[in-house]
């Protein structure tokens, strides 16, 4: 069968509550992908155990659907994909495009937290965990963003070799993120922008296991009247299922969305707001004219 034109997700990792940050994340990749007239899908990032809030998956998903955001296909937990993981992290290994890393924060203090030596700076000492490592080459990925426009990175000097198998055996976001991405066929990425420093990364990874490069939209960052990130750990408030008309109009306004209805269902109201809808009227910017709550 064709691979669809448009398969976008929502990727929440189960550390709360869904708040309102991630709402916007939620009906912004939901209306790029239905105005696509693609598909929808929802995953579970729940590879980090020790940062997990056990039944905000299930919280999670019940909010979306009070919300009228209804995937395509059953969620997938990462949590259950640990041979994928494990399978891609061998394939690296055996190209030698990792390294096993013993250096503690102190180490690469003095490099700005940065690893940059493409080998382990500290003593290897067998008797302790390590972690694992990509080697950063010391080159400009360009990519461009469909919200943000031009992007360039060099990954040595803005990531340096980065973490892909954490000290304690845990797999690292951006290597589960690149397979889930390619193994569910997404083939456009519609993230906040506190996400878009790990495109670069995620790109490199694409390429040293050979898979597509999906296309990737980054929304406006929802900052706090402090003008903090807003997220679960800055008291950021949780969007009531029970009540969801008045956050979803303000997801939809955070987004530059006219949403014409003013009574009815949350369903009603993201079919009003698809009407119309162009990706181009999303807000662009993520430093300067960030909408506070
Ligand atoms: N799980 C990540 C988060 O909640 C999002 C990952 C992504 O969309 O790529 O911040």
């Amino acid at each position: 069968t064709a691979l669809p034109r448009y398969r976008g997700r929502f990727a929440p990792s189960p550390t709360g509550a869904l708040h309102f940050g991630s709402l916007v994340a939620a009906v912004g990749s939901w209306l790029v992908a239905r105005h696509a007239e693609g598909q929808w899908l929802v995953r579970i990032e729940d590879i980090d155990p020790p940062r997990e809030v056990p039944g905000s998956a299930a919280t999670i998903l019940a909010t979306l659907d009070a919300f009228g955001l209804s995937p395509d296909q059953p969620p997938v937990y990462q949590s259950q994909r640990q041979e994928a993981y494990a399978a891609a992290f061998e394939g690296l290994r055996e190209s030698g495009q990792v390294f096993p890393c013993w250096c503690s924060r102190s180490d690469l203090a003095s490099q700005g937290g940065i690893h940059r030596d493409g080998h382990c700076v500290a003593a290897a000492d067998p008797s302790r965990p390590h972690a694992w490592r990509v080697r950063a080459p010391d080159l400009s990925l360009h990519w461009e963003d469909d919200l943000q426009g031009a992007q360039s990175e060099n990954l040595r000097e803005m990531a340096g070799d980065f973490v892909i198998r954490r000290v304690e055996g845990l797999w690292s976001y951006q290597l589960a993120c690149v397979v889930d991405d390619a193994d569910q066929g997404i083939t456009h990425v519609v993230r906040g922008a506190d996400l878009l420093d790990s495109t670069a990364r995620q790109i490199h990874l694409q390429r040293l296991l050979a898979l597509p490069t999906p296309g990737y939209l980054h929304l406006p960052l929802v900052l706090d009247a402090e003008g903090r990130k807003l997220s679960k750990s800055t008291a950021a408030l949780p969007v009531d299922a029970a009540d969801p008309l008045p956050a979803l109009r303000a997801a939809l306004d955070r987004l530059g969305v006219l949403s014409p209805s003013t009574a009815g269902t949350p369903e009603t109201l993201l079919r009003d707001a698809l009407h119309g809808f162009a990706p181009a009227s999303l807000r662009r910017s993520s430093l300067g004219a960030t909408a506070t709550l």
